[in-house]
């Protein structure tokens, strides 16, 4: 538990609804406690010429910084990428945080925000960028006003000058928006809706320009890797694995939260010693490891590492890393048709095998006898054949459904 106090954005949400304003964040580390830490030095350092970018560069790839919004692409390479096209460059933060279980980016944002910024600065310095768009996601009311307050005190009190000019965009709740190119879309002022690759953000990205774009969390731990050195982050990992992740866990654990745990640490390790264990009366049965979109998994199956590139030949991944706990009191196919609603609802129309196959599928596993052939073939066109992320991870839960829980099916 961090020792700040502070509001919730659920209850600052409910306070601006009942028009009350009384409910603010508060007990974040503010400007002035940042900077009186410490704070921005970095930053300053890097605009100063007292750094060098190749060497930041090279910090990133040997700390093992990946994505931790969900893809997991190495953060140095990222950055040497967009530093070698031609400017001028962009950057986007994606704050929107819309996988289902997952919490952490709002955990960070409300009790550190400038900690990430910071990070946007050195990672924008090294990328050579002077505009920094922030979507945020537009549940988190709280965030937001508290994020104006304080980027309006360090544009008012820089750490050095022309630095680049900070940008907040609101997005308006829909999930599909988390994806980076229909993020990009939505900044534009266009209707969200993934873009297809080539060419890659980095190439052509917001407005057309090379842009960097970063998920919050991977942002938040930049100074502290240079600060603390690339050994001190990649030596945190566990089974083999490199590094820090901050597990959002819900569901049926006694202590559910973020969860700041080694890279590779196993599902039951993560309950037994960072949640208290399961609830009481509650026995371990499944997990989601990545949200929604990550699949499930039976609790047998409780000794894989938690990682990028680790659960693939499980049929899941870790995402965002939510791992969301289920107990002998709940149905791995109640999940998987409450996710598979999720995605169809969530579906930006785009391209038919998403927009029809998540109505579809929703309709095949909706029925008390599956058809699993049937849903194995549409299974595979939508992996196949949809433009992005969500079409071709929807079948997941259902899938392991299929693989992991057939004793749940209704038997032909
Ligand atoms: Fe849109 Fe789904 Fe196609 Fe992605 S896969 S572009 S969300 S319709």
């Amino acid at each position: 538990q961090h020792p700040l106090a502070h509001a919730s954005c659920d209850t600052v949400a409910a306070a601006v609804a009942h028009g009350d304003t009384t409910h603010a964040l508060t007990g974040y580390i503010d400007y002035d406690s940042y900077r009186a830490a410490g704070g921005y030095g970095l930053a300053r350092e890097c605009h100063d010429g007292r750094r060098d970018a190749e060497a930041l560069i090279a910090t990133m790839e040997t700390s093992s910084l990946r994505g931790l919004g969900g893809a997991g692409f190495p953060t140095g390479r990222k950055w040497r990428i967009v530093r070698a096209e031609a400017g001028p460059r962009l950057m986007a933060i994606n704050i929107d945080e819309g996988e289902p279980g997952t919490f952490k980016d709002r955990y960070y944002l409300e009790r550190d925000p400038h900690r990430f910024l910071e990070g946007a600065l050195v990672a924008a310095w090294v990328a050579g960028v002077d505009t920094i768009y922030i979507y945020l996601r537009d549940e988190y009311h709280g965030c937001r006003a508290m994020l104006e307050t304080e980027l309006a005190r360090l544009r008012a009190d820089p750490p050095f000058q022309s630095m680049p000019t900070f940008i907040l965009r609101r997005g308006a709740g829909a999930y599909i928006c988390g994806e980076e190119s229909a993020m990009i879309e939505s900044i534009e002022g266009k209707r969200g809706m993934p873009r297809l690759r080539p060419p890659y953000v980095a190439q052509v990205g917001l407005f057309g320009l090379p842009t960097l774009q970063h998920n919050f969390e991977t942002l938040h731990w930049v100074r502290a890797i240079v600060e603390q050195g690339a050994d001190w982050f990649s030596g945190q990992g566990r089974h083999g694995r490199k590094g820090l992740r901050s597990f959002s866990v819900s569901g049926r654990v006694r202590e559910p939260g973020v969860k700041l745990a080694p890279a590779g640490i196993t599902v039951q390790e993560l309950i037994d010693e960072y949640c208290g264990g399961m609830v009481p009366g509650h026995q371990f049965y499944a997990y989601l490891p990545g949200g929604a979109s990550g699949g499930i998994l039976p609790a047998t199956l409780n000794a894989i590492p938690l990682d990028f590139d680790t659960l693939q030949p499980y049929g899941c991944f870790i995402g965002s890393a939510a791992v969301v706990v289920l107990s002998d009191q709940d149905s791995a196919v109640a999940a998987a048709r409450n996710t598979l609603r999720f995605f169809k609802d969530e579906s930006c129309g785009q391209c038919t095998p998403c927009r029809v196959g998540t109505a579809k599928a929703l309709a095949l596993i909706e029925q008390p006898q599956w058809d699993t052939p049937l849903l194995a073939e549409l299974s595979q066109v939508m992996r196949d054949a949809s433009i992005c992320g969500l079409g071709q991870a929807a079948p997941n839960p259902f899938d392991c459904v299929v693989k992991y829980f057939s004793h749940e099916l209704v038997k032909p």
